[in-house]
């Protein structure tokens, strides 16, 4: 369904499935643009309902609601990977998506995903299937510890996940993920972590934001900053990796590759964690610090037109507001030169990400608390 299509002109309407603020944040992108948008989302207060032309409030296995949602759009994407795989399929039998539904049965599974990344000669954390406590414990004699164990399909923001200290804490680990299908990673003592934001065109050709570091509070990420504490040898590295992933996958739109910067005995290596298939809070610097978007990169991409080449304008920091840290939107909107993004969620329950805020400078030190 993905060939010959003809690139959209203002007036069209982009159907993405998922309804938080990463599409809110792609209708408003389109609408610069003079794109409509069509959100799709089982949940009645989606954010993005807000601010798109228009909605669908109904579940991904609604084939009747799926069916006509796709008579309404020129063209379908997504803004949250764990879209099931059904969903993607029976949309791109009638609508263009992109990106391609192949690229989440690699990104949907952390085992199949590692795998692929080491095909291409790009290392990851060193890593074992699991699905027993039999191989569990094969996989800690194996890697040994500390190590990580992690359930294979839906995990984020460190839900699904589990450290194991010494090898006596397996089985308990196991049953803590609820003894799902795992994947046992070496634990990694990063020096960093970063992140490559990348879009890839219908035409092939890819444009990536400078590489950023993220730091992360209790497995949400709290801050995002550009440029990242690396040499900018290693910065360029990291976006040749994120490249080589794109090409690979045939990837339409834009993608994040997030890394850990390891100093192995005073030489930096790259090793890639997860591949995200979507716009990522790591690149929500783009909005205000950069002459173009990752989400209007994203729209771009997936409406056929060219990528833009963005230019950063200074040195950057991301900060997320989680839960009650948005209610202090009065004192961040009186801030001088602070810009402010609310996603318009009801109740700000802890760990829900509520807004965040952006703040440039000449002088990355002074923005570092
Ligand atoms: P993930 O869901 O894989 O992105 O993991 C969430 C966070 O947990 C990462 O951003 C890291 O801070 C941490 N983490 C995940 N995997 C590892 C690992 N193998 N070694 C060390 N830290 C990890």
């Amino acid at each position: 369904m993905n060939k010959k299509l003809p690139v959209l002109a203002p007036g069209a309407t982009i159907g993405i499935l998922g309804g938080g603020q990463l599409g809110r944040m792609l209708a408003l992108a389109a609408a610069e643009l003079g794109l409509k948008c069509h959100i799709y989302a089982p949940e009645m207060d989606s954010c993005a309902f807000d601010v798109s032309a228009a909605q669908t409030c109904a579940a991904y296995e609604d084939e009747a609601a799926l069916a006509k949602f796709a008579d309404a759009v020129d063209v379908v994407t997504y803004e949250f990977e764990n879209i099931p795989a059904a969903t993607a399929k029976f949309l791109w039998s009638r609508k263009p998506v992109f990106p391609d539904p192949s690229v989440l049965e690699t990104t949907q599974d952390r085992i199949v995903e590692k795998t692929f990344v080491n095909r291409l000669g790009i290392a990851t954390p060193k890593f074992a299937a699991v699905d027993s406590i039999a191989t569990l414990k094969q996989a800690v004699a194996g890697i040994g510890t500390p190590s990580v164990l992690k359930t294979r399909r839906l995990g984020y923001d460190g839900k699904g996940q589990a450290t194991i200290k010494r090898a006596e804490e397996a089985e308990a680990a196991f049953a803590s993920i609820g003894s799902a299908p795992s994947i046992l990673e070496q634990f990694v003592p990063f020096r960093r972590e970063v992140s490559v934001v990348a879009a890839r065109g219908r035409d092939g050709k890819v444009v990536a934001f400078d590489t950023t570091e993220n730091l992360h509070r209790d497995h949400i990420l709290h801050k995002s900053r550009v440029p990242a504490r690396m040499p900018d040898a290693l910065g360029g590295q990291a976006i040749v990796i994120a490249t080589k992933i794109a090409e690979a996958l045939n990837y339409v739109g834009v993608l994040a590759v997030e890394m850990f910067v390891l100093d192995e005995s005073g030489k930096l290596k790259l090793l890639v964690n997860e591949i995200a298939p979507r716009v990522h809070n790591s690149g929500h610097w783009t909005m205000d610090g950069a002459t173009a978007s990752q989400f209007e990169q994203h729209i771009r991409a997936v409406a056929g037109w060219p990528l833009a080449k963005p230019r950063r304008l200074g040195n950057v920091e991301m900060t997320n507001l989680i839960g009650a840290e948005a209610n202090d939107w009065e004192k961040l909107a009186a801030e001088p030169g602070a810009c402010v993004h609310l996603y318009g969620k009801g109740e700000a329950r802890a760990g829900r990400k509520m807004g965040h805020v952006t703040r440039i400078t000449k002088d990355t030190e002074s923005i570092i608390r």
